[in-house]
C-alpha cells in the first residue's frame, strides 16, 4: 500500500506520544506532556484533554494554551458546549469558527475566546466515550480529514491511559462504567418467553492489548496479512464443514461472513490505521470502534444489523492476531450460560454449546432479528432492547432472566434468587413430565384424538418435531429461510432445502406455506414501499400474484423436492376465492411443465389456504369446494377482526381470542369445514397456549399447529380433558356478551382437573 507523507507524520506523532506515556512522572504529568506534544505537532495553539468523571461530567484534565487555572476547574455536562456535544454524539467535530455554532458555550475561566477554530474527537474505549480530545487555533483554520484521523488515533492511546487508573481512581472508573456490585434489574422487550438462571457471559470479549503503538509498521502489516489469511482459511473450513454437518441457514450466514471478511472498504480502513503507526491489533480495534459509531447512527435497520457481522469479524481477527483462534468467544467454560450481547448474528448464537445455553439478553435487537428467530427454535428465553445492559453485567455474574416479563436481574438478592429458583424447579418438573408423553397420543379422556404439529422454518425445528413427538409440520414458513439468505434463493437452492425438510421429516406430513413476505416480514435484500399499513399492504400472495415468477420458482422447487412423495402447499393471506383460483392455475402450469420435462410429480398433492383475512370467512362455501384443507392463522385473523395491531405491546391484552366474537367465528368455521368434510386446523400463537388450545378443542378443532415447546403442555392438557363436558359448557358461554371467557374457562379447567 502506498504511504502518504501524512501517514508517516502521524506515525511520528504517535511514537512521540508513546515515548511520553512511557516516560517518567505521574500520570497527570504525562498527560500534560501528551497535550503539549499534540499541540506542537499539529501546530495548534491549544490542546485540551477532557476526562469523563462520575456523574457524567467532563473535566478538563490537561491543557496547553488556555489559562492553566482552568485545568480541573472547567467541567461540562454531556451535551453541554461543543466538547459536551462531541461526547454526546461520540463523533468528531471540526469547525472553522466555533462562535457561529449554536452549542458554543463561553467559559471565562479558560480564556478561549481568542480561538476561532476547533477540532475535537471523542476518546472511546469499548465503544464508550471516556473523554474528549480537542485542539484549537486562533485563525479560522480548516482541519483536514487526516488531522482528525490522527487525533482519533491519539485519542485511542489516551483512552488506554485513562483506563489504566492513574488519572482517576479505579473505584470511580468502575462507577462510571456502571460496574457496581449491587443487584441491578434491567427491563427490555420480550423476544421469547421462559425463565432461566445462570451465569453471565459477555458475547463480546474485552480483548486487552498491551501494545497500541507499533515499533515497526512493516512488521505489523505482515502480521495483519497473516492473521487475515488465517481467518479466511478458518471461515472456509467452517463453510466446508457446514455442508456436511449443519443446516442451510448456517451456510448462508457463513457465506455472508466470508463476503464481509473481504470487504474492501473495511480492510482498507484497517490498513490505513496500521499506516498511521498503530499495531495491527490497535488498528482492528480502532476500525471496529469507528464502525460501531457509524452504524449506531444508521437508521436503516438492515444496515444496523450488519454491524455485528463486522464486530464478530474484528473479534475473530483479534483472536488470530493473538495467535489464539481457538479461544473464540463461543467457548466459555461456565455451564448454564446467559449470554449478553449488544447484538449478534444467528450463526454466532449457534456457535455456542446448545447444551450450556440458557438465555440471551440483547442491548439492541427486536422481534424480527434473525437471532431471535433462532433463539426461539432453541427454546431459550430472550429479551431485547435491554438498555445499557452491557455496562452493568460482568462475566460470571449470577443472572435471572425472566423472558415472560422481559426483565433480567443481574446479581439478584438471595430472596429474589430463591423465589425464581423455586419457580424454575416447578417448571422443570413439569417439563420432565411432558417428556414422558412423547410417545402417547394427544387423546382426551373421552377418547377424542387430536393431531398436534409444529410451526417451523429452521432445520433445527425438524429435530424439535422429533424431540417433542409432534405429528408433523402444520406450518412451514418458507419466508424464514428466505430471511436467512443474502439474496433470493434460486430454484436449486430452494429445492435442496425443501427436499431436506421432507427427507428429514421421516414421512411425517409437512405443510409448506408459500412466501409470506411483506408486513413485518421483510427481506433485507428486497426493498418495497411498505405503505402506511404494511400488515394490510402488498404482502404474501398479493406479491405472488403481481410477481408470479417468484411463486413459479417456489412451486418448481417444491415439485422437484417432493418427487414421487406427498406434497402439501398452503397460501397465506388469501382474501377472495378468485385469488386461490389464480394461484392454483400457476401451480397447475408448473406441474404441467414438470410433466413435460419428465420429472416425477408428487404422489399426492394437497392444496389449502390459510384463513387469516376476515373476508374469506364469508366465502366458505365456494372456498371449501376448491381447497383440500384450511388452516386458521389466528395471529392475523384476529388482528384484522379486532382492528388491533398484533405487534403492539399496548394492545397485546386488549382483545381476547377467548371471547364470544372470536370463538363464535372459529366455531362457525369448524362447523362449515366439518360439513364439507374438509380438515381445518389452527396454526396461530393461540394454539400454543394450553388454555386457549382447550377452548379450540371445545369448539371442535382436531388439528393444531404450534411452537415446538408447546407440544408437551398442550398434550398434557388434552389428555386431562373431557371434550364432551367442555363442549356442553362452552355452548352456554358462547351466547354471552362478555369481554372475555378466559376466567370462566380457567375455572372450568381447575374444577375438572385439566392441566393448563
Ligand atoms: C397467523 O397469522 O396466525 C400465522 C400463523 O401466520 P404468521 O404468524 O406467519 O403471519
Ligand atoms: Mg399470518
Amino acid at each position: 500500500m502506498a504511504r502518504s507523507p501524512n501517514m508517516s507524520g502521524s506515525r511520528r506523532l504517535l511514537a512521540r506520544v508513546r515515548d511520553t506515556m512511557a516516560g517518567a512522572g505521574t500520570a497527570q504529568e504525562r498527560l500534560d506532556g501528551i497535550a503539549t506534544t499534540i499541540a506542537a505537532d499539529l501546530v495548534a495553539e491549544v490542546c485540551s484533554i477532557y476526562v469523563l468523571r462520575a456523574g457524567e461530567i467532563l473535566e478538563l484534565f490537561a491543557n496547553t494554551g488556555l489559562t492553566p487555572e482552568a485545568v480541573h476547574r472547567t467541567r461540562l455536562n454531556i451535551g453541554e458546549g461543543l466538547i459536551g456535544i462531541i461526547a454526546q454524539r461520540a463523533r468528531p467535530i471540526a469547525l472553522t469558527n466555533v462562535q457561529d455554532h449554536p452549542a458554543y458555550v463561553y467559559r471565562p475561566e479558560t480564556g478561549e475566546e481568542r480561538y476561532h477554530s476547533l477540532a475535537g474527537v471523542p476518546i472511546l474505549r469499548d465503544g464508550r466515550v471516556t473523554g474528549v480530545l480537542a485542539v484549537q487555533n486562533r485563525t479560522q483554520r480548516q482541519y483536514t480529514e487526516e488531522e482528525l484521523e490522527t487525533l482519533e488515533t491519539i485519542a485511542m492511546v489516551v483512552a488506554e491511559m485513562i483506563a489504566g487508573g492513574g488519572l482517576i481512581s479505579v473505584d470511580e472508573l468502575q462507577a462510571i462504567e456502571g460496574l457496581t456490585m449491587l443487584p441491578v434489574s434491567v427491563e427490555g422487550v420480550r423476544l421469547n418467553g421462559g425463565l432461566a438462571i445462570g451465569t453471565a457471559y459477555r458475547h463480546e470479549r474485552r480483548i486487552s492489548i498491551d501494545k497500541l503503538v507499533a515499533d515497526d509498521t512493516e512488521a505489523e502489516r505482515i502480521r495483519f496479512g497473516g492473521a487475515l489469511g488465517e481467518m479466511h482459511g478458518a471461515i472456509d473450513r467452517m463453510l466446508a464443514a457446514s455442508d456436511v454437518a449443519s443446516g442451510g441457514e448456517h451456510r448462508e450466514i457463513l457465506e455472508t461472513y466470508r463476503m464481509f471478511a473481504e470487504d474492501a472498504g473495511w480492510l482498507a480502513r484497517i490498513h490505513e490505521a496500521i499506516e498511521t503507526g498503530l499495531t495491527a491489533e490497535a488498528a482492528v480495534i480502532k476500525v471496529r470502534n469507528d464502525t460501531r459509531v457509524r452504524f449506531r447512527q444508521q437508521m436503516d435497520p438492515y444496515l444496523r444489523e450488519r454491524l455485528h457481522d463486522f464486530e464478530d469479524l474484528a473479534n475473530r481477527l483479534l483472536n488470530h492476531l493473538a495467535g489464539d483462534p481457538e479461544t473464540a468467544p463461543n467457548s466459555p467454560e461456565t455451564r448454564d450460560i446467559i449470554l449478553f450481547a449488544r447484538n449478534m448474528g444467528p450463526a454466532e448464537l449457534l456457535d455456542y454449546d446448545r447444551a450450556a445455553l440458557r438465555g440471551l439478553v440483547l442491548e439492541e435487537g427486536s422481534a424480527t432479528t434473525h437471532v431471535a428467530i433462532v433463539a426461539k427454535a432453541l427454546d431459550i428465553p430472550v429479551i431485547g432492547r435491554a438498555a445499557e445492559v452491557m455496562a452493568t453485567v460482568e462475566n460470571n455474574d449470577i443472572v435471572v432472566l425472566d423472558g415472560d416479563n422481559a426483565e433480567v436481574h443481574v446479581r439478584p438478592s438471595e430472596e429474589t434468587l430463591q423465589s425464581f429458583s423455586d419457580t424454575l424447579n416447578a417448571r422443570q418438573q413439569r417439563i420432565a413430565a411432558y417428556a414422558s408423553l412423547h410417545d402417547v397420543p394427544a387423546e382426551t379422556k373421552d377418547g377424542l384424538r387430536l393431531s398436534l404439529s409444529i410451526n417451523a422454518g429452521l432445520f433445527i425445528d425438524i429435530q424439535n418435531m422429533k424431540d417433542t413427538g409432534a405429528d408433523g409440520i402444520g406450518l412451514y414458513r418458507t419466508e424464514i429461510p428466505f430471511m436467512e439468505s443474502n439474496d433470493f434463493p434460486d430454484v436449486d437452492r430452494q429445492a435442496e432445502l425443501y427436499k431436506r425438510v421432507i427427507d428429514e421429516s421421516d414421512g411425517r406430513p409437512v405443510i409448506f406455506r408459500t412466501l409470506d413476505v411483506g408486513g413485518d416480514k421483510g427481506l433485507p435484500y428486497w426493498k418495497v414501499d411498505e405503505g402506511e399499513n404494511p400488515a394490510m399492504g402488498w404482502r404474501a400472495v398479493r406479491v405472488a400474484l403481481d410477481r408470479p415468477v417468484l411463486l413459479r420458482h417456489q412451486f418448481r422447487a417444491l415439485i422437484r423436492a417432493a418427487e414421487g412423495r406427498d406434497l402439501s402447499v398452503m397460501f397465506p393471506m388469501i382474501t377472495e376465492v378468485a385469488e386461490f383460483d389464480s394461484l392454483v392455475a400457476i401451480l397447475n402450469q408448473e406441474l404441467k411443465t414438470a410433466e413435460e420435462r419428465n420429472r416425477k410429480l408428487p404422489r399426492l398433492l394437497k392444496v389449502g389456504t390459510m384463513l387469516e383475512v376476515p373476508a374469506l370467512a364469508f366465502q366458505m362455501k365456494a372456498l371449501l369446494q376448491r381447497v383440500d384443507f384450511v388452516s386458521v392463522g389466528s395471529n392475523d385473523l384476529f388482528q384484522f377482526l379486532f382492528a388491533s395491531d398484533r405487534g403492539s405491546p399496548l394492545l397485546a391484552d386488549r382483545y381476547d381470542p377467548l371471547s364470544p366474537p372470536a370463538l363464535n367465528l372459529l366455531g362457525e368455521l369448524v362447523r362449515q369445514c366439518d360439513e364439507a368434510g374438509k380438515p381445518i386446523s389452527l396454526c396461530g400463537e393461540m394454539a400454543s397456549r394450553p388454555l386457549d388450545a382447550m377452548g379450540l378443542g371445545g369448539l371442535g378443532f382436531r388439528n393444531l399447529s404450534m411452537t415446538p415447546s408447546a407440544i408437551g403442555p398442550v398434550k398434557a392438557m388434552i389428555r386431562s380433558l373431557s371434550a364432551s363436558d367442555l363442549k356442553r359448557y362452552l355452548d352456554t358461554l358462547l351466547q354471552s356478551h362478555e369481554h372475555s371467557l378466559r376466567e370462566k374457562l380457567r375455572e372450568f379447567a381447575v374444577d375438572h382437573g385439566v392441566m393448563i
